[in-house]
């Protein structure tokens, strides 16, 4: 091939006549964005290589889960022994059993929980044992959160709070999200008059707790608080889907962080994922003894996997939990991401751009608009063709950050302060073209 050839291109027209879009996840495609899609040929601590062979910090980290920074030599080594001693069996392993004590040991409000492979068929499971428990079929989502793609999940708000929500994929009919009611993140005073016509009828109620998936959002604790008052007083389950915020934004979850400011604060059921599995496909969902028993074969609620608990992904998730574990590792972390968010901040105000941005632990978000939104139509007033013309600037400078402005941010322990001021200059010479331009 000629010398100057771009190797991302050329992969991504051979991977458009197989795969749809090129992709085997949307938001791979770069669509939001424009241009082509970096096909990644090896990643290292804070760093990916493309096709070119190219140098990218990343600020994904395989949408959160790598949170040590890319081939931690413990958790490679973990993986290499696991390997050796077989693929999958299954049947169960002691493994699964460490994970499961070392997940119960940093969630305390999981008394039980079960192994799955992906946090889409967390949700999804976690869903219908609510349901199951309850005997109830209705559920509240939050409009811009996202639990996987189940399909009673894939649904926008209806017409009112009286009427149920629409399907938002072909594919999914109208009676599947028929129980699905859509609400307005952050709004109280909705959150109880849905409770005020539907509450005898709620399976539970589903959230993530700061979401990251309309890029960062957190949940008010006035709001929190209510959510939880709503759910005991009616017979609901408060279900947290913490597959991102889960030993990302703290070593217990946002849970942990809720319970800061609300005493006693624990939801009912979680919802856990990427980091627990280290960059393997893992996930989990747990909850009180008396819910978890409802799910076969001890309990009438139907969920199973071929390859749950995967001996090679179970060790990856044990070796990463080992060293997130380890005393101060949170404490840097936040304060790496804090300081990442705090540099893009004081950039911004030299340069006269709108900017605000928050952080908590190891994930973050920022956003071209003079101030926080508190829920998704607030966060979708964003100007997206600035938006566009920052992440073209930083990956041009050697930065990835998330090809969508709706996305979360995420930074991992081998993230060095070079490796933040260099991102930092970066985005100070993209803004001070975004202003001049
Ligand atoms: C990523 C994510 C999911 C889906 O997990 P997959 O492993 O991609 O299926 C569910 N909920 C939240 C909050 C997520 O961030």
């Amino acid at each position: 091939m000629k010398p100057n050839t771009d190797h991302n291109e050329v992969l991504f027209e051979r991977a458009k006549r197989l795969i749809p879009g090129g992709v085997n996840s949307p938001v791979r495609a770069f669509k939001a964005v424009g241009g082509t899609p970096r096909f990644v040929q090896r990643a290292q601590g804070a760093y990916f290589w493309d096709a070119n062979g190219r140098r990218y910090i990343d600020y994904i980290g395989s949408w959160g889960p790598m949170i040590l920074g890319h081939g931690h030599p413990a958790v490679v080594e973990a993986v290499q022994k696991a390997i050796a001693e077989g693929f999958s069996f299954g049947a169960p392993t002691e493994r699964e059993v460490e994970l499961a004590e070392a997940i119960i040991g940093l969630v305390p409000s999981i008394e039980m929980l079960r192994l799955v492979s992906s946090g889409t068929e967390a949700g999804m499971s976690a869903i219908r044992l609510a349901r199951g428990a309850t005997g109830r079929s209705k559920f509240i989502k939050f409009e811009g959160c996202y639990h996987g793609h189940a399909d009673a999940l894939l649904v926008k708000a209806g017409s009112g709070l009286a009427t149920f929500g629409n399907p938002t994929s072909a594919g999914v009919p109208p009676e599947v999200v028929h129980d699905t009611l859509v609400l307005e993140y952050n709004n109280v005073a909705q959150l109880e008059e849905a409770f005020a016509l539907h509450g005898h009828a709620l399976a539970c109620v589903i959230i993530e707790p700061i979401a990251g998936n309309m890029n960062f959002v957190r949940a008010s604790v006035p709001f929190m608080k209510r959510c939880r008052e709503l759910c005991s007083e009616h017979g609901a389950l408060l279900v947290f889907d913490e597959v991102m915020t889960g030993c990302r934004v703290a070593l217990g979850g946002a849970q942990s962080v809720y319970a800061r400011d609300i005493p006693g604060f624990a939801p009912d059921m979680t919802v856990l994922g990427k980091v627990i599995g280290g960059g393997m496909p893992l996930a989990a969902f747990g909850g009180s003894r008396a819910v978890m028993e409802q799910l076969a074969p001890l309990g009438p609620v139907y969920q199973a996997g071929t390859l749950s608990g995967n001996p090679v992904a179970t060790a990856c998730g044990l070796a990463t939990l080992r060293e997130i574990g380890k005393p101060g590792f949170f404490e840097d972390l936040s304060r790496k991401t804090r300081a990442l968010v705090d540099g893009l901040g004081a950039a911004a105000r030299d340069t006269g751009v709108d900017f605000s941005a928050d952080s908590e632990g190891g994930m973050f978000g920022f956003f071209l608009l003079d101030a926080l939104p508190q829920n998704y139509t607030a966060v979708m007033k964003s100007d997206g063709a600035k938006f566009n013309r920052l992440f073209h600037g930083l990956l041009e400078r050697g930065v990835y950050i998330a090809p969508a402005l709706y996305e979360a941010g995420f930074v991992s322990a081998a993230h060095s302060a070079q490796d933040i001021a260099e991102t930092v200059g970066a985005a100070r010479e993209v803004f001070q073209i975004l202003q001049n331009s």
